[in-house]
């Protein structure tokens, strides 16, 4: 059976990750990224590269609402990036409800290109404190999505519970190791000016630090099932 699967893409190690994960289960895959006005453009372009290279259709979609909702470290670069200091003391990247915005948006494109799975790389491991990353989250989502267009509607997830050095050990089975290093960006910071063994980056932003730590952890065994 021909079936089709969006993946939401932002250009960074977990939604790559996903779409390779996405390659070999759906005959036909689509990629939607969101422009919420991030601090710098290296994700995106990374997205466009990354659905090019696997022969997938990429959808960039404006979302000018992030930015004007609240200030946050991700939109704002006037507001430094730490672990707390955000919306109810969560990491000053979190921008509350993102993630009900971006699957209802993407569920709303898959239902134009009659599309029913979404894939996202969404993780409740290293938990952040973002409530809308949890598996229980995303059971609801696809339940109110389900309903409200009136269409099975199936969220994958295959990260869900998996730490960064496992999304390492997954991209090495799925063979992908070396593209995830190398076309991927994870800095809050944007850098990308040198390739260390983990990828680019600045090495001490909280994102760069999860990803160095995760590739660490990898390399020395950990993660591989
Ligand atoms: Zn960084």
């Amino acid at each position: 059976m021909s079936t089709s699967a969006l993946v939401i893409l932002s250009g960074g190690q977990d939604s790559a990750t996903c779409l390779y994960w996405a390659q070999p289960r759906f005959t036909r895959l689509e990629t939607i990224t969101f422009d919420y006005g991030q601090r710098h453009r290296i994700e995106l372009e990374c997205a466009a590269r990354l659905a090019k290279a696997v022969g997938a259709a990429h959808k960039l979609v404006p979302v000018n609402s992030l930015s004007a909702l609240a200030s946050n470290a991700l939109t704002d670069p006037s507001v430094p990036v730490k672990a707390d200091g955000g919306f109810q003391n969560l990491p000053s990247t979190f921008v509350p409800g993102r993630n009900i915005l971006f699957l209802t948006l993407a569920a709303s494109y898959a239902a134009t290109r009659g599309i029913r799975d979404l894939v996202i790389g969404a993780c409740e491991t290293d938990f952040s404190g973002y409530p809308d990353c949890r598996d229980v989250f995303m059971s609801d989502m696809e339940r109110a999505l389900s309903s409200g267009l009136d269409s099975p509607i199936r969220i994958h997830r295959p990260l869900m519970r998996l730490d960064k050095a496992q999304t390492f050990a997954l991209a090495d089975e799925l063979g992908r190791l070396d593209e995830v290093v190398r076309e991927t960006h994870t800095c809050y910071e944007g850098v990308r000016d040198e390739l260390h063994a983990w990828g680019y980056g600045c090495g001490t932003c909280p994102a760069c630090g999860l990803r160095k730590k995760g590739y660490e952890e990898f390399k020395n065994g950990a993660g591989r099932r």
